[in-house]
């Protein structure tokens, strides 16, 4: 059935825990299935050790998140989880992330808002705890009527209790997969919907495009797959699977022949 190159677990926003994940990829007939947790390799091990068992071949894999002028795009990483580079700037952002939550806390409160950064936390579970999860915190304090409402009165830029986020430029995302030995893909680059990020990629050293994707009309496929060729790139496809029934796709309904992950391995063992 080949290889799909594209899904979260609970490490992220995913439903399926990383071991779950493997089993259900390997009784979909999936051969190979990449684990690309947004921001963190944290589900990569039991992953690993899970894929070992069902005899299924596991790509460790991330999905950085990064703002390109007035646009948010993705960087997939493959074969540089646990490698230092990598792991350091994971690890700043998610610091980031909580002392951007600690603000955001601290105004509000300033602002005569009870909320509590315990209550925030709690709410965010294992996830990353982030912005929503202020806002529902508000809502339970009875200062909202709405997740959107407190968003709206409290959140946004020019709110009492916005705090701007630490932003990860795209090139920066792909030269730190580089540099932790790995390859970088963009990520469904039609949801980006603007080839001009690619230059500064390519610059950067990317390695691939997510060229067959869910949301990607076969225009959009037919046109990715081009500019993979005409560029030298890799063409990489996946799901985008966060659990069943949940938008994005199902597992293994996007796959990629099994020679795929071939070359991106060749491709990161190069960058070594
Ligand atoms: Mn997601
Ligand atoms: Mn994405
Ligand atoms: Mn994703």
């Amino acid at each position: 059935m080949g290889a799909d190159l594209h899904a979260h677990s609970t490490a992220s926003d995913g439903v399926l825990s990383p071991a779950e994940l493997v089993r259900a990829a390997a009784a979909v007939g999936l051969t190979a299935l990449a684990l690309t947790d947004h921001d963190s390799t944290a589900g990569v091990a039991e992953a690993a050790a899970a894929a070992a068992q069902a005899g299924l071949r596991l790509v460790p894999g991330v999905e950085l998140s990064t703002d390109a002028i007035g646009r948010e795009v993705h960087i997939l990483g493959y074969f540089c989880a646990g490698r230092a580079p990598l792991e350091e700037l994971l690890a700043e952002m998610r610091a980031a992330r909580r002392r951007r939550l600690e603000q955001m806390v601290e105004r509000l409160r300033a602002a005569g808002l009870p909320v509590a950064l315990e209550r925030v936390l709690a709410l965010a579970g294992a996830g990353a705890p982030g912005r929503a999860h202020v806002a529902r915190a508000l809502v339970e304090a009875g200062c909202a009527a709405s997740v959107e409402e407190a968003f709206d009165r409290y959140l946004l830029p020019g709110r009492p209790g916005y705090v701007p986020r630490r932003k990860l430029h795209p090139g920066e995302a792909v030269r730190a997969v580089i540099a932790a030995g790995g390859v970088a893909v963009l990520a469904h680059p039609g949801l980006v919907g603007d080839d001009g990020v690619l230059p500064e990629l390519l610059a950067a050293g990317l390695g691939g495009i997510e060229v067959h994707y869910p949301a990607h009309t076969a225009a959009q496929v037919a046109h990715y797959a081009r500019l993979a060729e005409e560029l030298g790139l890799i063409a990489t496809g996946g799901s985008d699977f966060h659990g069943r029934g949940e938008r994005w796709g199902d597992l293994g309904s996007v796959t990629v022949p099994a020679a795929v992950v071939d070359r991106l391995e060749e491709a990161a063992a190069r960058a070594r």
